[in-house]
């Protein structure tokens, strides 16, 4: 077969008795996703030279990055001393001991010089009186080791995602990177367990088109939308996640999933942290500034886990506000207007669109929502992906990497400090490229396919778009969402995790009978829907399965019955693979990286939970 990229026709294939034709092409390097991770990536291998594709199902600039609001966080030390190892103490912390300290330690080293070449490429962002880039407190970051509080959080006022996800969309085009866009990924393509590339339908026109290469990399973002009530775009649907899954791949670290406190009622969506950076704060129906309790110290700014937690306790207790007494209210009406209007334009008006609330002179009512996935496809700090074979557990996967919140690398650990994901992304979408720069040798040969690629991707596709059961999707879907929201949330005991686990377990069984009534390809929403929320209903069963199997609280998951932080049994990373046509979920572990990359600073020993 001829070595470029120029589409050609291959041999077809007849799948429950219909015909296609696969379209095929070959890169050195293939993006699936065109978020911050996706596109730094895209930057780094096409810059290197590689040939390099991006296929992304939505416009790249309406990738979830976009609706980012409050910063990203990096040692810059603009409006205060800072420091990479302040930075690295407090994410090791927020993680609860569960984050890779290597891997952290490469967040931290490399973040200043990642938002400074953000800069140089025309991020706008805020500025100092000096003309420096503004930087606000965020939650968890703190000075000296967790003495004082942290500017650390670079911000373009309170569109920072926006800013970053066009600007790098700009320099994604200054190489000869091929864009496929609207093109949904539907399954790598795997041979004796190396990754070899990925099944894409173009939703424009119906074509199959099977991408060859020698690297694919993983960006498709976050599954939110496995729960009801979430701040993510109907699009974070967690594909690629479950395309590793069905490869016979782990997820990690599943049971982690982040509230944000300050969803908008209602609605979900995002009021950002960078709200309380400013000065805002949060009170039940008695107007008492109740977080002074429950976090002396760090009060409203503390982490998100203990803020979410602190809410619903107070609504459990009955003092929610609002008739049904089930939310509480955010207040920023004590702040200047002027500052309102200029670091927080955007969640003035989404207060207004969403809640009907002007903030200058009313609270926001707010609950905690889904907010970020810290699980997802393990990795190591280049972004390749990791599996465990026999005693190895850090076996790399030749020619699969992943980055940004598909993947765990995992800086995260059991919590994510806000403005640590907008850098994760840019800090290792530029790792892969480059890893992928110094692996693969300008005209590497590519091997030939093995004779049926692809073959099970279409039969999947094909029993989807023909899937003639009695549950239409949607139903099952809101099922999935209902169940993992009751039973899978802030608050988990024993009892209401196996329940979820068999209600969870059931939905997916009922998944043999789902309905799509539009058998067309060309824009059939009904089947990439199908699509979707299968990938998602085996990232909703590892998640509720891999909680039910975590004896201890750690990070976002908090167990009623299991209080306390279990460093002798727990401190190690969860690993669950699916048996697609069993339908059963076995889980295995990863030890936790508790080394550093460096000698440039020590092991960071667990501590007791102080707030
Ligand atoms: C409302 C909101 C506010 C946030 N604010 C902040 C903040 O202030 N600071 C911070 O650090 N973090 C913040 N976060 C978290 C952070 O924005 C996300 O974790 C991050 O943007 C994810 O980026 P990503 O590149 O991994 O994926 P995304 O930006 O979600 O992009 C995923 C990409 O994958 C593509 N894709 C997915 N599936 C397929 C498929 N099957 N085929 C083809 N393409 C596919 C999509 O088209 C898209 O291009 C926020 C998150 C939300 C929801």
């Amino acid at each position: 077969m001829a070595q470029s990229n120029t589409p050609g026709t291959a041999k077809g294939f007849t799948v429950g008795g219909r015909a296609y034709t696969f379209v095929d092409h070959t890169f050195d390097v293939v993006v699936v996703g065109a978020g911050g991770a996706g596109l730094r990536a895209v930057v780094g291998a096409s810059e290197a030279g590689l040939r390099t594709a991006c296929i992304t199902k939505v416009f790249p600039t309406r990738s979830h990055t976009v609706a980012a609001q409050g910063g990203i966080s990096a040692s810059l030390g603009n409006m205060g001393p800072d420091d990479w190892r302040w930075h690295m103490y407090d994410t090791v912390k927020g993680s609860d001991w569960l984050g890779d300290q290597d891997a952290i330690e490469y967040l931290c080293k490399n973040a200043p010089a990642a938002v400074y070449e953000l800069e140089h490429w025309g991020v706008p962002f805020s500025r100092t009186e000096e003309g420096k880039i503004y930087q606000r407190p965020f939650g968890g970051m703190t000075t000296n080791y967790g003495e004082g509080r942290a500017q650390r959080t670079c911000a373009a006022a309170d569109r920072t995602g926006h800013a970053i996800l066009h600007t790098l969309y700009g320099q994604s085009l200054r190489y000869s990177a091929e864009f496929f866009v609207e093109y949904f990924a539907i399954d790598l393509i795997m041979e004796d367990g190396a990754c070899r590339g990925v099944v894409a339908l173009c939703m424009d026109d119906g074509t199959v088109h099977r991408f060859r290469a020698h690297k694919t990399i993983l960006a498709t973002g976050g599954y939110g939308r496995a729960y009801f009530s979430c701040t993510s775009a109907h699009t974070c649907t967690g594909d690629g996640n479950a395309m590793v899954l069905r490869a016979g791949l782990p997820l990690q670290d599943m049971e982690f999933v982040q509230f944000h406190p300050t969803g908008i009622y209602g609605a979900g969506c995002l009021i950002t942290e960078g709200s309380r950076g400013e000065g805002g704060y949060l009170t039940n129906s008695e107007g008492e500034r109740f977080m002074e309790r429950y976090a002396p110290s760090a009060k409203d700014l503390a982490s998100r886990d203990v803020v979410s937690r602190a809410m619903t306790m107070e609504i459990r207790e009955g003092r929610g506000v609002g008739k049904s007494k089930d939310h509480i209210f955010l207040h920023l009406d004590h702040l200047d207007p002027k500052i309102l209007h200029e670091r927080l334009p955007g969640i003035s008006e989404s207060a207004k669109i969403f809640a009907g609330v002007d903030v200058t002179r009313e609270p926001i009512p707010v609950l905690p929502t889904v907010h970020y996935n810290m699980g997802g496809i393990p990795t190591n700090f280049h972004g390749e992906v990791l599996t465990k074979v026999g005693g190895d557990p850090d076996c790399v996967v030749p020619g699969l990497m992943a980055v940004g919140e598909a993947a765990c690398v995992s800086v995260h650990g059991a919590n994510r400090l806000g403005s640590n994901s907008l850098i994760d992304l840019v800090v290792f979408g530029r790792a892969s490229g480059a890893r992928c720069a110094e692996t693969i040798e300008p005209n590497q040969r590519h091997s030939e396919l093995p004779k049926n690629a692809g073959e099970n991707s279409l039969a999947r596709l094909d029993r989807f778009r023909h899937a003639s059961g009695g549950t239409p999707v949607a139903e099952l879907r809101l099922s999935m969402q209902r169940t993992m929201q009751n039973n899978c949330a802030v608050f988990r005991t024993g009892e209401v995790l196996e329940e979820g686990h068999e209600l969870i377990h059931k939905v997916w069984a009922g998944t043999e009978d789902a309905k799509v009534t539009d058998r067309s390809l060309i824009w059939n929403t009904d089947l990439i829907e199908a699509l979707e929320y299968d990938n998602l209903i085996v990232q909703a069963v590892v998640t509720m399965d891999s909680a039910v199997n975590r004896k201890e609280s750690r990070g976002a998951h908090a167990r009623e019955d299991f209080p306390d932080r279990d460093d002798t049994e727990w401190m190690k990373h969860t690993l669950a693979f699916v048996d697609d046509t069993a339908r059963s979920v076995a889980i295995d572990y990863r030890p936790v990286h508790t080394y550093t990359m460096s000698n440039e600073i020590e092991y960071i020993a667990p501590k007791a939970r102080v707030y």
